[in-house]
């Protein structure tokens, strides 16, 4: 557990580090058993120290710290449930969040949206920390493991905190790519076909070192 806390409070200084996030906005979560381990709400991260642990169970009871949980655990809570997922960061990325207000849908701009599932969906916009925004998400993430929020920023997930923190980098990125593509006056995009972006997710299955 202790591991769990110093590796989540790793990933939250790492989104401020690399301005995915500014001030306490984003929070992340860990799942260890049937407890989940989450950011306070509104406390910097650099703030945070290993005895300041706080936990919840699957049903949002604390179980563990005195510190307040991230005013979205029913989004994060939502993903635990309805996914295999051990891990859970969301952030208000610059480029991401931009895309968010332009599109319902990230164009496939770059075959990386296989590593997200296929291509990224925008949730529909609703108040912060709501039960209607974790619905919203939960459905934008059907078959995929990252999404947009509409005028707000990003969710990832994964099977574990470094791999969805490589998500949301992965997908800030993609957003970039496709705000850069698209500035050019005259001229649009070229984009992947959903079948070019499915045949990479296979691809990717054997991608890097074996083990
Ligand atoms: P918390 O400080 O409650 O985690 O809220 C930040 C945020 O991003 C809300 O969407
Ligand atoms: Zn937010």
């Amino acid at each position: 557990m202790a591991r769990a806390w110093d590796e989540l409070v790793a990933t939250a200084r790492r989104t401020v580090a690399d301005g995915l996030v500014v001030g306490t906005s984003g929070n992340v979560s860990v799942r260890v058993g049937d407890t989940v381990l989450v950011t306070p709400t509104g406390v910097p991260y650099d703030r945070l120290a290993p005895g300041d642990v706080v936990g919840v169970d699957l049903a949002g009871r604390q179980v563990l710290g005195s510190l307040r949980p991230t005013s979205e655990l029913p989004m994060h809570l939502a993903v635990y449930d309805a996914t295999d997922a051990r891990a859970v960061v969301h952030t208000h990325a610059v480029h991401a969040t931009a895309v968010s207000t332009l599109v319902r849908e990230l164009p496939l701009i770059h075959y990386m949206a296989a590593a997200l599932g296929g291509q990224v969906l925008v949730a529909p916009y609703a108040t912060y920390g709501t039960q209607e925004l974790a619905e919203n998400v939960l459905r934008a993430l059907e078959g995929r493991t990252g999404c947009l929020l509409q005028n707000h920023g990003t969710l990832t997930h994964g099977s574990s905190l470094s791999q969805a923190y490589d998500r949301t980098a992965q997908l800030e990125w993609m957003c970039r790519v496709w705000l850069a593509a698209s500035s050019v006056p005259g001229t649009a995009p070229t984009l992947l076909s959903r079948e070019q972006v499915a045949e990479v997710g296979e691809r990717l299955r054997g991608y890097g070192q074996p083990g």
